[in-house]
């Protein structure tokens, strides 16, 4: 990742089509699209790779994470379990919709403990949402029991696994609703864009609608169409999508240069005792998005960083001082700095964050480096990054 690295003539040709014929908008003008339905085409292009019944395309992997919980019912009150580390659009997600973010540990595979989401579980839980981190997956296996125990929504979100897979299923497929983000540094991009894929058809044609101010699309008069129930708009444009279809069907050209890139860095390191990779839960194959791994302490973590700048390492990232996306540094919502009112059901429901503390999380994202694999890098290059890698770890130990 990101897709943009490789932009070519196929993106181009897509996006012309679509200004060939001037309609931006991906409902409707049906006689001057000139047959282009670029948002139609990725929807059915996603379903194909992913092996999944329906797709459907909005405007961000946030606006994703939000249909997933609209469209399977979570609203005021509702409480979520999220991991600790993630990106800000899990709780931005669940707030939105008058429900609870409940933070909770993660351990070494960098997602959701299964033992934290246990301890978490009250009357008022009713989704949990693993994030797959960095190219792997957490233990759906496990957490799909406890969701099936206490009947509980599995929304996964994907956004930085696209491509990776357990026990033989594409990661967002496994759970009750699946979110992809083709934000702009995204392995497959479209600027902007996102979407949920699902098996449930009850939830697609929920996300259909929702995902365009609730409107039914039934027939082809936008005027005539009614409105079963209140939507939003999170509407991807042609445009988007138009980079979008382009990139899915290089996706498998997209994952086998990351895994050849990360494999190369990964054996550069795998033989330092002190170097410790993330686990990866059994049946489950990465994207190759990230290389992650864990040592002895902070101090050499972040003597290994430093050591990274100094000789031109990018990419390597220390999550621990990160803001974006990790609580520690979650300022803004663990004082709920918000520019209107807040429910006093969600401030009560958050008073938790006032006073606990998640060393378990610490402990893993303090001793972890997560390296970006880039798909533009020479062989050469990732070669020599490996060995420089290798020489300032050594050095910091
Ligand atoms: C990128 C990302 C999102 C949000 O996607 P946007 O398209 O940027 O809104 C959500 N979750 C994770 C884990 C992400 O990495």
């Amino acid at each position: 990742m990101p897709g943009f690295e490789l932009f070519s003539d196929a993106e181009r040709k897509e996006v012309h089509d679509v200004l060939d014929t001037g309609v931006l908008m991906r409902y409707g003008f049906d006689g001057m699209r000139n047959g282009h339905w670029k948002a139609k085409e990725l929807e059915r292009a996603l379903e194909a790779q992913f092996n999944v019944n329906h797709a459907q395309l909005v405007s961000s992997g946030t606006a994703a994470v939000s249909v997933a919980f609209a469209i399977t019912g979570i609203g005021a009150g509702d409480e979520v379990i999220m991991p600790t580390f993630t990106f800000v659009a899990s709780f931005e997600a669940i707030m939105m919709l008058g429900a609870i973010p409940v933070l909770v540990d993660i351990d070494d595979t960098l997602t959701l403990d299964p033992e934290a989401i246990r301890k978490a579980i009250t009357p008022k839980t009713k989704a949990i949402m693993p994030v797959h981190m960095c190219g792997s997956m957490a233990n759906l296996d496990e957490i799909k029991a406890i969701c099936d125990e206490h009947n509980l929504i599995l929304v996964e979100d994907a956004c930085q696994a696209i491509g990776g897979t357990y026990n033989g299923k594409a990661l967002g497929t496994i759970g009750d609703v699946g979110c992809f983000s083709f934000d702009f540094v995204k392995t497959m991009t479209c600027g902007e864009g996102g979407a949920i894929i699902t098996n449930n058809k009850k939830y697609a044609t929920h996300a259909d609608h929702y995902s365009d101010h609730g409107h039914d699309h039934v027939g082809n008069d936008r005027g005539a169409e009614t409105h079963p129930f209140l939507g939003y708009n999170f509407r991807i444009s042609e445009l988007n999508a138009a980079v979008g279809l382009a990139q899915v069907r290089r996706l498998p050209e997209f994952l086998s240069i990351q895994k050849k890139h990360y494999t190369i860095l990964r054996e550069a390191l795998a033989d330092i005792p002190e170097v410790v990779f993330r686990t990866v839960p059994k049946g489950g194959v990465e994207s190759y998005a990230f290389l992650n791994f864990f040592l002895p302490d902070l101090t050499v973590a972040q003597k290994v960083m430093a050591g990274f700048k100094a000789n031109g390492i990018d990419v390597c990232f220390h999550y621990f001082d990160n803001n974006w996306h990790y609580i520690r540094r979650w300022e803004h919502l663990k004082n709920l700095k918000s520019l209107y009112p807040i429910s006093t059901e969600v401030k009560e429901g958050m008073k938790y964050l006032d006073t606990k503390t998640f060393e378990q999380s610490d402990h893993y994202i303090a001793r972890n480096i997560s390296c970006l694999i880039k798909m533009s890098w020479t062989a050469e290059e990732v070669k020599a990054r490996g060995e420089k890698m290798r020489e300032v770890i050594l050095a910091s130990l």
